[in-house]
């Protein structure tokens, strides 16, 4: 079921549903070149492509290259400016953000998140850390960040299984 934190308008849904649909189809390519199970994009209100990103966190060995965390930077860079407040952007992506992309996102003057798989699935099925985020979505609306959670989830999965079935990295700290 979709959750939001505020009453749902279709019209975003319907978009956010189209774009997010794409990135869980190209992300299969992403993942055959390398690169994690996740992909980001960031929009403007024009609907114009600012940045699209995957997770390069073993392909570029770096810990924090989540697609949010590499979309956001490659926005910035693409916009000249370390705050997309002014630009109106919405960050479009596979699954939930992570604890640390959560940060990052917040940070960065992105005015609203759209994501597929929600962070208890991808754990299901990955075995991935998503950190612990009590009442971000609350968090995220007193600052003014609307979310739109748990679009396009059966594709998404499916994705992520079947990033594991093959046997892809399930990369994370020993503890
Ligand atoms: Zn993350």
């Amino acid at each position: 079921m979709i959750i939001a934190n505020e009453p749902i308008n279709e019209k975003k849904l319907a978009n956010a549903t189209a774009i997010i649909t794409n990135l869980q189809n190209e992300l299969y390519n992403f993942i055959a070149s390398g690169s994690g199970p996740f992909l980001a994009a960031i929009y403007d209100e024009s609907g114009k492509l600012i940045a699209k990103c995957a997770n390069s966190v073993i392909n570029e060995c770096c810990s924090h290259n989540h697609a949010e965390m590499n979309v956001i930077k490659a926005a910035e860079k693409a916009l000249n400016s370390y705050d997309l407040s002014k630009f109106n952007l919405s960050l479009y992506v596979t699954a939930e953000p992570c604890m640390m992309c959560l940060g990052a996102i917040m940070w960065s003057g992105i005015k609203a998140v759209y994501y597929s798989v929600p962070s208890k699935r991808v754990e299901e099925i990955t075995g991935f850390d998503e950190g612990f985020k009590p009442d971000w979505l609350e968090e995220f609306k007193r600052r003014s960040i609307t979310v739109y959670g748990n679009i396009c989830t059966e594709l998404g999965e499916k994705v992520l299984v079947d990033y594991v079935q093959k046997g892809n990295t399930v990369y994370q700290p020993q503890r």
